[in-house]
Order: C-alpha cells, then sequence, then structure tokens
C-alpha cells in the first residue's frame, strides 16, 4: 500500500454516544455565541444597484412626450434572444415611426446590444430590477410602459455625453 493513503478506522461499537452529543452542542454553542448575519428586510431595505446595473428598458421620448425610436429596425435585428417585437409605420411626413414596439423582458438577457446599436439613443437599459408579475403576458413592455419607465439608464450610456464623443 503507497505511503500517503490514509486509512480511516470504523467507528468502534463502543463508542460514547454521550461525547459525541456533547461535541456536537459545543459546536451549537459556539454557532449561537458567533455575532449575527445580517438579514436584509426587503423590500423595506434594498441593495444599491451599481450604476452599470443592466436591467429593465425604458424608451426615451422628445420634448413633446414621442417616443425617440425612428424605427430602423436595428435593435430586433441586433437582439441575440429575438424578444423584441417592432412594427415600423410612416408619419404624413415620412417620418418613421413605431406603431409597435415591444420588449419581452422575460425572454430579454440584457446584453446591451439593443442600447449600443441604437442610432438615435431611444432603447435604453435601466438600473432596476424589481419587475416581478403574476403572468406572463405582463412581462412584455409596450412602447407606452417603456416610455413610462423612469429608473436611472445604466451607465452603459451615458446622459451628459449621449453620442459618446
Ligand atoms: S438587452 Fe439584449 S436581449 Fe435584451 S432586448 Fe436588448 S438586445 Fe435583446
Ligand atoms: S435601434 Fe433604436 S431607433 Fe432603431 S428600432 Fe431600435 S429603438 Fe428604434
Amino acid at each position: 500500500m503507497p505511503g500517503d493513503v490514509k486509512v480511516l478506522e470504523r467507528p468502534r461499537a463502543e463508542g460514547s454516544y454521550v461525547r459525541a452529543a456533547a461535541k456536537g452542542m459545543s459546536i451549537t454553542m459556539r454557532h449561537l455565541l458567533k455575532p449575527k448575519k445580517k438579514t436584509q428586510q426587503y423590500p423595506d431595505e434594498k441593495w444599491e444597484l451599481a450604476p452599470r446595473t443592466r436591467g429593465t428598458h425604458r424608451m426615451a421620448v422628445h420634448e413633446d412626450g414621442r417616443a425617440k425610436c425612428v424605427a430602423c429596425g436595428l435593435c430586433p435585428t441586433v437582439c441575440p434572444v429575438n424578444c423584441i417585437k417592432l412594427v415600423p409605420a410612416e408619419d404624413e411626413n415620412g417620418e418613421r415611426y413605431a406603431a409597435i414596439y415591444e420588449i419581452d423582458e422575460f425572454r430579454c438577457i440584457f446584453c446591451g446590444y439593443c442600447q449600443e446599436v441604437c442610432p438615435v439613443e431611444a432603447i435604453h437599459l435601466g438600473v432596476h430590477y424589481e419587475n416581478a408579475e403574476y403572468s406572463r403576458e405582463r412581462w412584455v413592455y409596450d412602447l407606452e410602459r417603456l416610455v413610462e419607465q423612469d429608473h436611472p439608464v445604466t451607465a452603459l450610456w451615458d446622459p451628459s455625453d449621449p453620442a459618446s464623443q
């Protein structure tokens, strides 16, 4: 038998249960006397999120409240999980806009490609994660709901330097 192999003895039948119980209780007492770990009382207490957190999307708007999206089609094209639905339309001036724009936040993997590819800085990920819902359908955010989101945008996009110049 090689010399570095440790052979463990089987517990002997005459081992003391009292000693084993006392040893177990001493471990329990040691843990009782240790400083307590803090339990965070969510939702009254919340983690401070890092500014680069990528969470729930939001749509930027013009001063008159119109969504900035020009329905170019880049974000649904680049989205790796195909969770953006876009139906483009044109107004009387020939300006393109999104007649339907939806993001399935449940399927989204928060990669940020949609934000990075958008030529008009319209769609952004947000520093936000509290979007639990009772139904699958509620995870699909339409344009109106994306516009309503008011949480901070992720630091991937710098509001003071929107064109990253
Ligand atoms: S963050 Fe990524 S996965 Fe989510 S909608 Fe944008 S491109 Fe798609
Ligand atoms: S990339 Fe921007 S402008 Fe183009 S469809 Fe997506 S949100 Fe709209």
